[in-house]
């Protein structure tokens, strides 16, 4: 039985271009990659590499250094350059330049593959940790201390391959085709955390993955348990789906290890069993290119730094000028203007998306109070209230809105019919609060 969250949207799904494209290496490869040093939400790592030095497909090239997550070059060739390059987060960012030789000659120095039964947590941990698996559905918290954290105080696992943004396979099509490795990632996680159940949740739209999964599950016996929902925005955050499985409620400036529960996402959960089986570090992962705009749409299996560039190139480049370009998908995702940008650790998709596919600007007529923000909202907040406070420079108001629990799903301004931008009005009124005061 399934349980519901409060609030969401139904935005189209749109993923009919790719869900049926399999994840396909790329042709042509880049010719360089720009691994960024900032690919963690703890912070930089530091380089083991200078401009000249030759790099090994699955090298260490950067090491933690206090946060940061180990890095390690995603191709073979040289080092060219240690220099800012541009950020998908925004911004620039320190990034190793590796030019490929096209060979993918393997540093042989990897880790010994383990089995089910050597893994304890301790090692998991490490593994992970020098692995640099850091959380690939987007933010790249540091998966070891997630670990730490949940060893011994969850009684459910939740796998999340919910993927609910509009447009985005790239775990639908890891599911369906690595579905072993992932039920067997899954059990590995669930036996070291100690968690009695284990749930892998799914929208029904993806039928031929759960087939699949449930028919290695069947013949594995395993405890993996399978969880098929309706789709609607945003199942695939932390707490609603936590309430989807358990109906436990994560408790306002809570984590999920409040109610007994953590999550992993489905990439992340195929990257840790990669290193503890095989004793591979994370140096590629599944990326969807889609939208309007491009040629071609597919699944690609991408090395770590590849620019977005050659992800179109893959793609047949782009059949039309692209209005606005994403990484993530249109509702949550971060616009990019470069195409220089890298693909880092949590990138599982470029949409690039035409005059038509786009929401027209938000450009703030007036409020018609008709309260579908308040109901829209999965956080029980009133994002209509924030817009109001922050115009009237109204602190004390702002103060108890509670703001801060705001996952910046978007599905406030997703649904107003007055076109307001109250996904940023709520951030810019927590940026005041954070500050004090507004600026003039
Ligand atoms: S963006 Fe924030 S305020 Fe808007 S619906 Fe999502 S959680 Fe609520
Ligand atoms: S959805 Fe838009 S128009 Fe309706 S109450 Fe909220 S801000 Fe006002």
């Amino acid at each position: 039985m399934t349980h519901s969250f409060f609030g969401g949207v139904y935005p189209a799904t749109r993923k009919a271009s790719t869900r049926r494209k399999p994840l396909a290496p790329l042709s042509p490869a880049p010719e360089e990659v720009a691994i960024p040093l900032l690919m963690c939400a703890d912070g930089l790592s530091a380089p083991l590499v200078k401009p000249g030095d030759r790099v090994l497909l699955g090298q260490p090239i950067a090491r933690r250094a206090g946060g940061g997550a180990a890095a390690h070059a995603s191709v073979s060739g040289r080092v060219t350059a240690v220099e800012n390059c541009p950020h998908p987060w925004g911004g620039v960012s320190p990034a190793i330049v590796i030019r490929n030789d096209g060979r993918e000659a393997p540093w042989e120095e990897i880790p010994q593959p383990l089995t089910t039964r050597e893994v304890s947590l301790t090692l998991l941990t490490q593994r992970v940790e020098e692995a640099g698996i850091v959380g690939m559905g987007g933010g790249g918290a540091p998966i070891w201390e997630k670990l730490d954290q949940a060893a011994g105080r969850v009684d459910t696992l939740i796998i999340n391959a919910a993927e609910c943004q509009p447009y985005v396979t790239a775990d639908h099509r890891l599911l369906l085709e690595r579905g072993k490795y992932i039920l067997r990632g899954a059990e590995l996680l669930s036996r070291c955390l100690g968690a009695s159940r284990t749930v892998l949740v799914t929208e029904g739209d993806k039928l031929n993955a759960v087939e699949s999964v449930e028919h290695r599950r069947l013949v594995r016996g395993g405890t993996v348990r399978l969880c098929t929902v309706r789709t609607r925005y945003p199942l695939g955050a932390e707490k609603q789906i936590i309430q989807t499985v358990t109906g436990r409620e994560v408790p306002p400036g809570g984590s999920p290890l409040d109610v007994k529960c953590v999550v992993f996402n489905l990439a992340t959960v195929y990257a840790i069993q990669d290193a503890v089986f095989r004793g591979r570090s994370l140096t590629h992962r599944a990326v969807t290119v889609t939208g309007g705009a491009v040629s071609r749409p597919r699944n690609l299996w991408v090395p770590i730094g590849t620019s977005l560039r050659c992800l179109l190139e893959n793609c047949g480049g782009l059949r039309e000028p692209a209005d606005l370009m994403l990484t993530g998908g249109p509702m949550m995702g971060i616009p990019q203007d470069s195409l220089d940008t890298p693909v880092i650790k949590d990138t599982n998709c470029l949409v690039c998306l035409t005059n038509l596919e786009r929401r027209p600007e938000q450009s703030g007529s007036v409020c018609i109070r008709c309260g579908k923000c308040v109901a829209a909202c999965p956080m029980h907040l009133a994002p209509t209230f924030a817009r109001q406070a922050l115009e009237q420079h109204d602190l004390a108001r702002l103060s108890k809105l509670h703001l801060e629990d705001c996952i910046s799903c978007g599905c406030c301004s997703y649904i107003c019919p007055a076109q307001i931008p109250l996904v940023d009005r709520v951030r810019q009124a927590r940026q005041a609060l954070e500050r004090g005061g507004f600026e003039i």
